[in-house]
């Protein structure tokens, strides 16, 4: 494996900070809030109360007026840690992440790739998404939404929108990228993180529905570090995750325990595993779609799940997938939420 842009991401998406910090002689935890640590003394200043690790993000912030002020990534922090350039940094991060298992490659070629992965983690998707969602909502909601069952509430709350030539022009300059004008749905994850899908009523055919720009992050991943939300359920596409938390809404009206997430693909079964280890104990119902492809990926996860966790399966039965039982038998999900909840 040579080292890419993707890999340098990856691993410093993965790489837990919290873990590399713990590994610091005589340096103490303590819970400061949700997915909140507070490290004393500074591992890098040596002061008290102002270094915090953000577990769901996987990243730090020093709150201080000293030279340790700021915060970043794990690479940021080794930088600053051992006073080291940027490519050491990553390259010590990569051969934690993957081991030996990588091509040594020239300082030259891995700056290129370094700065390709720094270049597309300086999105922010904040503008775009506002734009989108008050283009969707001043114009009547899409009617593709209210096809897939997707109410006003959570269009509201998720922000979901939808692009004209103007926002995808403003997209492609942020981005560097071209894109396809029939993408035009946008499904914000979070605002480094967007997902564009296909609206079949613009035509064409496409290999993947979807297109994912900036971070990968699952839909709802910050809510799996709340110890609150203690019922989880994970669904493939985020249309899916959507008819849950729509059904869901017809068995109470507060959702403070639920999170209702979506992985994207089943491609990303590995991740969320890792994942799943990190968070605190949840009731975690799979509810991937019926297909061989969500068959094998409900059995690896089941395989690999923390024992702290308690698994329950939700099957879409004669169904695709969950956001077609909700289009078809919206009662029938509804059912079957409940008795697994049960
Ligand atoms: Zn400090």
């Amino acid at each position: 494996m040579k080292i890419t842009q993707e890999m340098i991401f990856e691993a410093k998406s993965y790489l837990s900070i919290i873990d590399y910090v713990k590994k610091i002689p005589s340096v103490q935890f303590k819970k400061a809030g949700v997915g909140k640590v507070l490290v004393n003394p500074c591992p890098l200043c040596g002061h008290y109360d102002h270094f915090f690790v953000y577990e769901y993000t996987n990243t730090y912030y020093s709150f201080s007026t000293r030279q340790c002020s700021g915060g970043g990534s794990i690479i940021d922090f080794i930088m600053n840690f051992k006073k080291v350039p940027r490519a050491e940094a990553v390259r010590e991060v990569i051969e934690l992440y993957y081991g030996n298992k990588f091509v040594v490659i020239s300082d030259n070629e891995l700056k290129r790739e370094i700065k390709k992965e720094v270049n597309r983690n300086e999105y922010d998707f904040e503008d775009i998404i506002k734009k989108a969602h008050k283009y969707l909502v001043e114009n009547g909601y899409s009617k593709y939404f209210k096809n897939r069952g997707i109410g006003r509430n959570l269009i509201k709350k998720y922000r979901l929108g939808y692009l004209n030539e103007s926002i995808f022009n403003i997209l492609e300059e942020k981005t560097s990228k071209k894109l396809p004008r029939q993408f035009s749905i946008l499904l914000p994850v979070s605002r480094k993180s967007i997902i564009l899908r296909h609206d079949p009523s613009q035509g064409g055919r496409f290999e993947n529905k979807y297109i994912v720009l900036g971070k990968i992050e699952f839909f709802n991943q910050h809510e799996l570090f709340d110890e609150a939300k203690d019922i989880v359920f994970v669904a493939e596409g985020i249309f899916d995750a959507l008819s849950l938390e729509s059904a869901y809404q017809k068995i109470t009206v507060t959702n403070d325990r639920v999170i209702f997430l979506s992985i994207n693909s089943v491609a990303n079964v590995k991740k969320f595993a890792e994942l799943i280890v990190k968070i605190p104990p949840k009731r975690i119902i799979i509810a991937f779609d019926n297909d061989p492809a969500g068959e094998q990926a409900r059995e690896e996860v089941i395989k690999k799940i923390d024992k702290k966790h308690k698994i329950d399966i939700l099957k879409s039965g004669k169904y695709k997938d969950i956001n077609e039982m909700y289009l078809e038998e919206p009662g029938l999900l509804v059912a079957k939420m409940r008795k697994v909840l049960d």
